[in-house]
Parts: structure tokens; sequence; C-alpha cells
């Protein structure tokens, strides 16, 4: 092992010229930083002492016709690690396999072998692979490090929004000696956890318990908005539907500014491998795909407003004012809301007090590595709840899903289901809820009834609750028109009888619109939209086409 290196690339195969080109390119393009290990056969792999694997490449073809079995076995010893096929071009007789494992969760990727001796589309894979290996490990370049409690709600509420925001972040338990030894070289008295300090930024600033606009204020992201401009569009959220609508607004010459008080990317933002998006045959992390249109709108010339959120809308003087939690205002011609939704809560006030201290709404995808030698329960039974079983089933010990139903067939879909057996260390428990729940910092146990025969169990563990969501309107309540669920009506369903607030023009809205003109929804936020960050990416788009439709005829309105 040469010095430097952090981690090991594991390449077994039989098939003795694809072993020799991986072997080759990458221990060429990677030796300085990963120790490159190559054997024929699995039981001849001498992994370095000490260094973790970032990727396993096993062959599959016909001298390895039982290379997914290899590679299985050798990624039960290595769960962190990325399992990839290497195959041969054109060995197009490989595919239903190495479809069923990707399927099934068994295989990450698969790659072709280099062809010559630089191939590019094969390094550009490799460097995907080591991208996301790295992003799962954490370490490394802290822009940010934070010192606090690991349970406590602020501190993990930061950590969250941090990661989602793809800030590297350096986060330190500060009963730990580590964390003792950074808060004393801070020389803070008495120092108010948690402890945040910016060290990119001139002097390092250091932060006490800062609320969200201080680390806005310290980010230098607080930059006043001018209170006499008026915008074209103002984009109400920065989940895929927001990110769609700004994406398109921005590039078609629209001024445009996007409010998101949370974490760019929305609920796809907390989705560690979104497998249903077009373009992406193997995947992409949700963050990775919604940062990328962030990049996008922004680059486009969307201007982004962090930290802040919309408490309310009127129509005033032929514009729309958008009233910010900051205290301002800002005045437009048109909106698109694209709020989308958020976690339905559990209701057992026990287990409420103890959000974040072992009780967790979503895939608190910075959670999960914690998560490492635990007893790891996932309430709820859909597609959401399935990916984060999946993905918890990397670290914790033992997963179990826990339904009301019978059974997940009704509500997840069925390639989920069959990645979910075939993890060895994933259960389903069907006919059973959470009743209640005990602990003092932290969740100690839970108390489960099965439903048919009503009897009650005590479990220990953590839990992750993903039971549906609820639409983020309460802030536009009594100014747009909602369903019974508080969804957004839009289009003819504003028309329906006792619709209020009622439809106000002659015209009849456009598709997308609410009820207030000028107004449009996107997105999960919408009654009857589909919850599909596709779909939602889509409702962003066709929502440009109607503001335009909107400014125009405004203008021909005046003229
Ligand atoms: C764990 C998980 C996995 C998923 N996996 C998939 C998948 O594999 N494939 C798939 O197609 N779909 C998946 N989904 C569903 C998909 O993520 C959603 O349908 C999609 O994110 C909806 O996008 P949206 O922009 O409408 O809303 P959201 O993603 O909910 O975004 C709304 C944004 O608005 C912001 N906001 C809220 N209130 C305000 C306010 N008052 N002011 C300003 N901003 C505000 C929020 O902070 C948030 O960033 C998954 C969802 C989850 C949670």
């Amino acid at each position: 092992m040469a010095e430097g290196q952090r981690a090991v690339l594991v390449v077994v195969g039989r098939d003795d010229d694809v072993r020799a080109a991986v072997t080759a390119a990458l221990e060429r393009r990677y030796g300085a930083d990963y120790a490159v290990v190559s054997a024929a056969h699995p039981e001849d792999v001498a992994v370095p002492e000490g260094l973790p694997v970032a990727v396993l490449f096993g062959g599959l073809g016909d001298a390895d016709p039982d290379g997914l079995a290899v590679l299985r076995e050798l990624h039960r010893a290595e769960p962190l690690a990325l399992a990839v096929a290497m195959i041969r071009w054109g060995a197009f007789e490989t595919a239903p396999e190495i479809f069923e494992a990707l399927t099934v969760g068994q295989l990450d990727r698969w790659i072709y072998a280099p062809e010559g001796p630089v191939d590019e589309e094969f390094h550009r894979m490799v460097a995907e692979l080591l991208e996301e290996w790295s992003a799962r490990q954490g370490g490394g370049f802290e822009a940010v490090r934070m010192i606090g409690h690991r349970w406590s709600e602020r501190a993990q509420h930061l950590r969250d929004t941090f990661t989602r925001n793809r800030i590297p972040l350096g986060f330190y338990e500060a009963g730990s000696d580590e964390g003792r030894e950074l808060l004393a070289g801070l020389q803070l008295e008495e120092p108010r956890l948690p402890v945040v300090q910016l060290r990119f930024r001139p002097g390092r600033p250091v932060l006490q318990d800062p609320t969200d606009l201080d680390i806005a204020d310290a980010f230098g992201l607080l930059t006043p908005l001018d209170p006499a401009h008026v915008y074209d569009l103002v984009v109400v959220g920065s989940g895929p539907a927001g990110l769609g609508a700004s994406v398109y607004a921005a590039s078609e010459g629209l001024s445009t500014l996007v409010l998101e008080p949370e974490a760019v990317g929305g609920q796809a933002g907390t989705s560690s491998l979104i497998r249903n998006y077009p373009g992406f045959p193997t995947g992409i992390s949700g963050n990775r795909l919604t940062f990328s249109a962030y990049l996008q709108a922004w680059g486009f010339g969307s201007t982004f407003h962090f930290m802040r959120s919309a408490q309310g809308i009127v129509a005033e003087d032929g514009l729309l004012a958008v009233s910010l939690s900051d205290g301002g205002t800002v005045r437009t011609r048109t909106v698109v809301v694209a709020t989308g939704a958020s976690w339905r809560r559990i209701g057992v006030p026990e287990l409420e007090a103890l959000a974040g201290r072992g009780v967790f709404y979503g895939a608190a995808v910075s959670e999960a590595p914690a998560m490492r030698g635990r007893q790891v329960f996932v309430v709820g039974g859909g597609n959401s709840a399935g990916q984060a079983a999946v993905h918890l089933s990397r670290y914790a010990e033992q997963v179990t899903v826990l339904v009301r139903r019978p059974s997940l067939v009704e509500t997840m879909s069925d390639y989920l289901i069959r990645e979910l057996e075939a993890l060895p260390n994933v259960a389903i428990r069907g006919g059973v809820q959470v009743v209640g729940g005990s602990g003092a910092d932290f969740l100690e146990s839970f108390v489960l009834r099965d439903l048919d025969t009503g009897a009650e169990t005590v479990e220990t563990g953590v839990l992750f609750v993903l039971i549906g969501s609820e639409p983020r309107t309460e802030w536009a309540a009594g100014a747009l028109a909602c369903d019974r669920w508080g969804f957004l009506r839009t289009g003819t369903a504003l028309l329906e009888d006792g619709v209020t607030p009622a439809w106000p023009l002659e015209r009849p809205p456009a598709l997308l619109e609410t009820s207030m003109p000028g107004v449009f929804a996107a997105g999960d936020v919408r009654s009857g939209s589909v919850k599909r960050v596709a779909s939602a990416v889509g409702e962003g788009a066709l929502a440009i086409t109607l503001v335009h439709a909107h400014l125009a005829a405004r203008t021909g309105a005046r003229a």
C-alpha cells in the first residue's frame, strides 16, 4: 500500500484481458489515491488492512458465468462498497442478468472494460462511482464545522440542511474528546450549542446556536431585495417543480426569484436513489439530480433567496405581493407555487417528543451512517419507505419495515418489494401499528400493536417514519382555494360548486392556475398531481408556458 492511498478498488474476474485492462486503467489514473487489488478468484483478493473498499468490479460473461454470485459474496463482506459488473463491449447476452440484479439491488452499476489505453467513457463512470462512494463516506474537506449534541433537534436540522445543500460539513459530538478539544480551541465562554464555524469565510466566523437567518447572513446570502423591483415571476419552493419552473423561466428571459427556506431539491433531494427519472438508466441520487438543476437555473439567471419562506400572498395594484419570513415583501407579475408536501406525523405524543432523537421523519439521509450496527424500523408501506429501507440496510444491522396493511403489494412498486425481499438484513412486518414509545434523551423503546390480535410488544431500535405526505399550503390558507386535504385546486377544479375563494374572472382559469389569477401551482402541492419527480419537473415547465400567456394577455390588455 503506497502512502496517501485512502481506499481500495477491487477487480475480480477470470477473463484475463478484461481484468488486465480494467486493472491497468485504474492503476494509471487512480493509483496515487487508491490501492488497486486484482485477482482471478475471490479467495485471492488481499485487501490491505485498514483501508475501506470503495468499488468492487466483478467480471461477468463467458469466463465468469457465476460473476454475480461472486460479486454478491464480496459485497456482503463490504456492504458500503459499490458493486459493479464489468463486461466486454458487446456481451449483450449478460443484459437480462444485469437488469435483474440492478432491479433487486444486488448490483449498483455495470461498466464496459476500457477499449484502448485511454477510454474516457470508462473513466467518466469510474469518477461517478468514486464521487458516490465519497459522498456515502463523508469526511474530507470541511467548509463548515459544527460541534453539538448528535441528537439535539436543532443540530440535526442544521446537519440535514447543510448536507442536502451539498455544503461539506464536519460534525463533532460535543461530548467526545475531539468535540471538547475543538470547543476549547475556539475559546468560547460557556458555548451555546450547536456551535457552527464557517471555515471558508475570512476570519472563520463562529456562530453559537444560530438561527437560519444568522446562517444565511454569515454565508453572505442575505442580500436585501430591492423593494421597488417587480419580478416577472416568483417561484415559491425549489423542489423539482420549482427547479423545473425556474430553469425554463430564466432560460426564456423572465426575471425570476426563487424562495427556499430549507434545501434545494425538496423531497427529491432526500432520496438516495431515483431510479425512474428518464435519462439515468442506473438511477441518480436525488440530491445530485436536483443540485444540478439548481446550478442550471442559477446559470440561466434565476435569483435564489435561501433560508426564507413565503408567508402569504395578496393581489394588489394589478400585481401580486408575496410576504416573506424575514419580514420583507416581494412584488411580482406572476407566481408559481411549488411548495410540495411534507411528511405526515405519526400522531403518538411520546414519539413526537422524540423527533430527531431516535424518531426521524423521511429518509434522513444524513443520519444513515449513524445507524451502523443498530436495529432500525421503517414505518410506512410506500415507495419512499421502501427506498429508505434499502438505503438504511447498508448501515444498520437489521431493518424492519412496519406496515398497517397485511402486505406491501398494494402500496409499493414491485421492483422495490423484490429488492427488499432480496436483502438478507431486511424484514417486513405487515398488520402492525406503532402506538406508543418512551425515552428520556433518545428513543429507548416503542410499542407495536398487532392489528389482528390486539397484542402489543415492546421493541427497541430507531424509527424512521415515512407514512405519506401533507401539502405545504398553510402559508396560503384562505388566499388560494384548496381541496379537502389542503392541496391547491387548479384549472377547471376551481369551477366546482362551493369552492372558496371562488374563481373571480369571466375567462376560465388556465390549466395550472389557482384561484388567484396569475398564480400557478406545480408539483406535489397541486390537487390531483401524480407525486413523481418527472411530473413535478414537467408541471414546472408547463407552468412557464402559462406564465408567458398570462404576461402576454396583461400586456395586450394594457395596450
Ligand atoms: C424519500 C423520497 C423518495 C422519493 N423517490 C422518488 C422516486 O424515486 N421517483 C419519483 O418519481 N419520485 C420520488 N419521490 C417523490 C418526489 O420526490 C416528489 O414527487 C417531488 O419531490 C415533488 O416535487 P415538488 O417540487 O412538487 O415538491 P417538493 O419536493 O416537496 O419541494 C417543495 C419545496 O418547497 C419548499 N417550501 C415549502 N414551503 C415553502 C414556503 N412557504 N416558501 C418557500 N418554499 C417552501 C420546501 O422546502 C421544498 O424544498 C420521492 C420522495 C421522497 C420523500
